[in-house]
């Protein structure tokens, strides 16, 4: 292998003399051509994880973390005086995903190669992302997030097929990524499926577009509003374009391996990441049925046999439930398709909770996913209960040998060894290197729980992590952090049942506390980010609350010493890997039975932060790792929440009516707030929350103000935090995501 310093000579290029970005685009020449050297894994049988969404992450430094030349680099680039994170700043953070769905996606595909597994993931290849966010006047506006530049990891390929809509054809063009495993000689590709004529000119202020014109706007956009017609067309046309051009790539890939087709499930199994490339099941069938002369039910069972579907909420407004006429009007060959898989059901039952289209003509995609794929997980273990005793039941009684357990991982490589070096680094000290390849191993540092050396050093980190955010968010945001603050963290897509409007509701009453003459020992940041999605309007309010809330208080001289707020702007995985390493208080608040995993709870852990969280998701399972001593647990349990629903039994009045609440609720809509801000969006928030507060917001307020003030009392016990800090760290390996990918292959791809 070619050292990068005599790669660098062989060109006669002098770094010294380099701007940053002609040394960005040089490494990142070098990476491709060390990536180049390596073959793809070719077993026979190939997993194709399929997903509308790949959050990556930049992906200089965690190629380099993975070819094992990370150090060497930096060390090259420092004896040129560069720094390698004004490099990494280069690179613009590929917008592929919304947030947790497609972040495990992309914490996968690092996994299935880390473990040498033959797999590749398939998506769509966006050109503006999702949006890029942007904060005025304390609200949340949307500007298109282009980040495909001419030097990029993409690689253009000469693969293309057509893809048949009812009134035209559109002929895709494949372009891959290298997806590198940790320590690895094999690599596996990320298939991104893009249109050549795609058009930035038809974006006017902001997002908008003309929905209508597919030829042109097919990949543009990430999952555009569909709140109305022309936009769930559009997502049903992106949908059928992904998995036709997957369907059609599985086939070519099998064929080559030798595949005569009717044992198709030998070469091939598709994982169908949430409901979103469900059509691929309709699509395969199609091509068995017509271009290779199969029959119908042959082909089904053959489909069946190879495809898994991944559940990933039970909110019902989040599953997909499309018109027949709107797939008909697309493609429809597949609604012919879907029409005949509802026979094959309604043949064989009546009961309307199983039907695939029901009583008004909606496509459940779902329940054609859980009738003609072999596999049906949830993706943490309560999750998983609540569909199968629950929103599933029907179909848990029907096929309970298909319902399995995934619980969500991370990959250690990019959200400990590579966000948090310090950590890392001293972690490799203490108990080596193995960790990274099997991360249970982290548990061998329950011998130092009782040494004072390690606590003190895991603090001093720490606390240089906080330095360091400290640097960055001033520089690139204007935000000056207090860095000897406690930092609690809240970040993560804004949505009701996530209860960031709890948190603001917090803020509210401390900083009422304060101005009520109760100091608070230590000052106390909270840091919340994420984006709303631009048709969800009570969203929008809670961020314009939340930055109304940090204007008022961070400009509050009395206050000001004790508390700040603020709100990142613009969210992404760069973000994350900052903030996550220099937080004391990962908030984990959801209501009960409604988060299905959540990932950004893992990270925190594994970064040394405490869960202040409810029973819900993956935090009941690192409540039973680290034990109820290490974790802050409040608010009703998912039981309780559910009979609730199913009684009608919430009534949020009553809980404002209560002591201590009813002020607090009432400060949205005060005369200082509404100063600072918009009174349509202030009224409306306050409306909601107490005339419907469909997630309950106020039933654990009480509850959440007391435990979070319990744990900033314990943070100034240091030596007792600092032990359980050690604790969660210890503990997390059972949340690397080569634990669950391990699982997957085991019980569902080769089963
Ligand atoms: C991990 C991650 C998420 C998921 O966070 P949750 O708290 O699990 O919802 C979302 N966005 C980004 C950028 C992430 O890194």
């Amino acid at each position: 292998m070619k050292l990068f310093k005599d790669y660098v000579l062989e060109r006669n290029l002098n770094i010294d003399s380099m701007t940053n970005e002609d040394t960005y685009n040089l490494i990142l020449d070098y990476v491709k051509y060390l990536s180049d050297k390596k073959v793809e894994n070719n077993d026979k049988k190939k997993v194709y994880y399929i997903s509308a969404e790949f959050l990556i992450g930049k992906l200089l430094s965690n190629n380099l973390i993975n070819l094992g030349i990370y150090d060497e680099i930096k060390s090259e680039l420092s004896n040129h005086n560069k720094n390698i994170s004004d490099i990494e700043e280069i690179e613009l953070e590929p917008s592929l995903g919304n947030g947790g769905l497609g972040r495990l996606a992309a914490c996968f595909i690092d996994s299935i190669s880390t473990l040498g597994i033959t797999g590749s993931g398939i998506g769509l290849n966006y050109h503006c992302g999702l949006f890029k966010q942007v904060f005025k006047i304390n609200e949340q506006t949307a500007e298109p997030n282009y980040w495909i530049t001419e030097n990029s990891w993409l690689i253009d390929t000469d693969t293309t097929y057509n893809v048949k809509f009812k009134d035209f054809t559109l002929k895709s063009k494949l372009r891959k990524i290298d997806v590198l495993g940790y320590n690895k000689d094999k690599k596996n590709y990320l298939n991104l499926f893009d249109l050549e004529s795609v058009d930035y000119n038809i974006i006017k202020n902001g997002i908008n577009f003309d929905k209508t014109d597919i030829n042109k706007n097919l990949t543009l956009f990430l999952y555009p509003d569909d709140s109305d017609k022309q936009g769930e067309m559009l997502r049903i046309y992106q949908q059928y374009f992904m998995v036709s051009n997957a369907a059609q790539l599985i086939i070519d890939e099998a064929k080559a391996k030798g595949s005569k087709i009717t044992d198709l499930y030998d070469y091939a199994y598709v994982q169908i990441n949430d409901t979103h490339p469900s059509m691929v099941i309709p699509e395969l069938i199609r091509i068995l049925t017509t271009e290779h002369n199969i029959s119908f039910e042959e082909s089904y069972k053959i489909v069946q046999k190879m495809t898994g579907y991944t559940n990933h909420t039970i909110l019902a407004e989040a599953l997909e439930k499309w018109p027949l006429s709107f797939i008909e009007e697309a493609v429809p060959e597949i609604a012919e398709i879907i029409v005949k898989l509802d026979k094959v059901i309604k043949a064989k039952y009546s009961d309307d909770n199983l039907q695939i289209i029901d009583k008004d003509n909606r496509v459940h995609m779902a329940h054609m996913d859980i009738h003609f794929s072999n596999s049906v997980n949830g993706v943490a273990y309560l999750h998983t209960e609540i569909l199968k005793n629950s929103e599933l039941k029907h179909f848990y009684t029907l096929y309970p040998e298909k319902f399995n357990n995934k619980t969500n991982g991370i990959t250690f490589r990019r959200w400990l060894e590579y966000s948090n070096e310090d950590l890392s680094a001293y972690l490799k000290e203490l108990i080596g290197n193995e960790y990274l390849e099997d991360a249970t191993k982290l548990e061998k540092l329950l011998d130092y729980k009782n040494d004072k050396t390690v606590l003190n050093k895991l603090s001093e980190i720490k606390n240089k992590n906080k330095t360091k955010l400290k640097e960055y968010l001033l520089r690139t945001q204007g935000i000056e952090i207090d860095e000897n603050s406690i930092i609690d963290t809240q970040i993560k897509r804004f949505h009701e049942y996530k209860r960031q409007q709890m948190n603001a509701l917090y803020v509210i009453k401390k900083y009422l506390a304060i101005k009520n003459g109760e100091k608070p020992a230590r000052k106390i940041t909270v840091l919340f980010g994420g984006k709303a999605a631009p048709a969800y309007t009570i969203a929008q309010d809670i961020i314009h609350l939340i930055l109304c809330l940090s204007e008022l208080i961070n400009n509050d001289p009395e206050v000001n010493k004790y508390l700040n707020v603020y709100l990142v702007e613009n969210y992404n995985v760069t973000l994350a890997e900052k903030l996550i390493p220099a937080t004391d208080i990962s908030e984990q608040i959801s209501l009960a039975s409604k988060e299905a995993s959540g990932t950004g709870n893992m990270k925190f852990m594994l970064n040394g932060a405490l869960t202040l969280g409810t029973m819900d998701g993956a935090n009941v399972e690192i409540a039973e790792l680290v034990g109820r001593e290490n974790i802050y647990i409040f608010g009703k349990e998912s039981d309780e929440i559910i009979k609730l629903y199913e009684t009608a039994g919430y009534n949020s009045r009553d809980y404002y009516n209560q002591e201590g609440i009813k002020e607090v609720v009432d400060f949205i809509v005060s005369e200082e707030l509404i100063k600072l801000g918009n009174e349509e969006r202030l009224n409306r928030l306050y409306n909601e929350l107490l005339n419907k507060d469909w997630f309950m917001t106020l039933i654990d307020l009480e509850d959440y103000y007391n435990t979070k003030e319990q744990m900033l009392k314990d943070y100034e016990n240091q030596d007792d935090w600092l032990v359980k800090v050690i604790n969660n760290i210890a503990k997390a390996g059972f949340f690397s995501s080569d634990r669950t990918i391990e699982q997957y292959n085991k019980d569902i791809w080769n089963k």
